[in-house]
């Protein structure tokens, strides 16, 4: 996993003095890329681009302002102490893709955790009166996804994207939790369906 860097320019930028929270956004717009948004929010008159992160339909990750700056997403009290992240994609009407709930995961425990500590992971709607990033922003599996301990390697990884693609289970389960026998024998009786296909 990486992040694209995009090399905007801003006119004008202050360093962040304290980092403590993650704010999620959707874009409530169509998939755009990180240069898009900067022109939105270069036309508000603001520096540019107001997230640190644009997460894409298709996962990617771009770097929108630099990290160590200020951003311009969730007003007065949000943005001095926080880290904005959007995903593309408006939540109010369909849920994010996959790919972006996985690397948004990715972006908070393996790349934000280990430079700020357990930062508090909010969305917009938290701090300032808006329903962004919609209501069909799936919380729960983020809050579960960011609970569990270290990432599986590669290997579980792929053996749990096949899993998905055959049908075996859904994103809803979680990896690492201990199987119960009745989880063991309905996959069992899930792979009897996709064997007998
Ligand atoms: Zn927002």
């Amino acid at each position: 996993m990486k992040i694209i860097e995009t090399n905007l320019q801003f006119n004008g930028l202050r360093s962040r003095k304290s980092t403590r929270r993650v704010i999620v956004h959707h874009s409530a717009s169509s998939d755009v890329p990180a240069n898009e948004i900067h022109k939105w929010h270069k036309n508000r008159g603001w520096a540019g681009i107001g997230y640190h992160f644009v997460i894409r339909a298709n996962g990617q990750i771009e770097r929108g302002r630099p990290e160590f700056t200020i951003g311009a997403h969730a007003g007065k009290t949000g943005n001095p102490d926080s880290i904005g992240i959007v995903l593309t994609g408006n939540f109010e009407i369909e849920k994010p893709m996959e790919a972006q709930i996985d690397n948004l995961v990715w972006l908070i425990r393996e790349y934000l955790y280990p430079k700020y500590g357990e930062l508090e992971v909010v969305g917009h709607k938290d701090v300032m009166p808006t329903s962004c990033p919609g209501k069909k922003f799936p919380w729960a599996e983020l809050r579960r996804r960011l609970e569990v301990g270290p990432m599986p390697e590669q290997w579980k990884v792929e053996i749990i994207e096949r899993a998905k693609k055959a049908g075996l289970i859904t994103s809803d389960h979680n990896p690492d939790e201990l199987a119960s026998k009745w989880f063991v024998l309905a996959v069992a009786l899930n792979l009897l369906k996709v064997v007998g296909k």
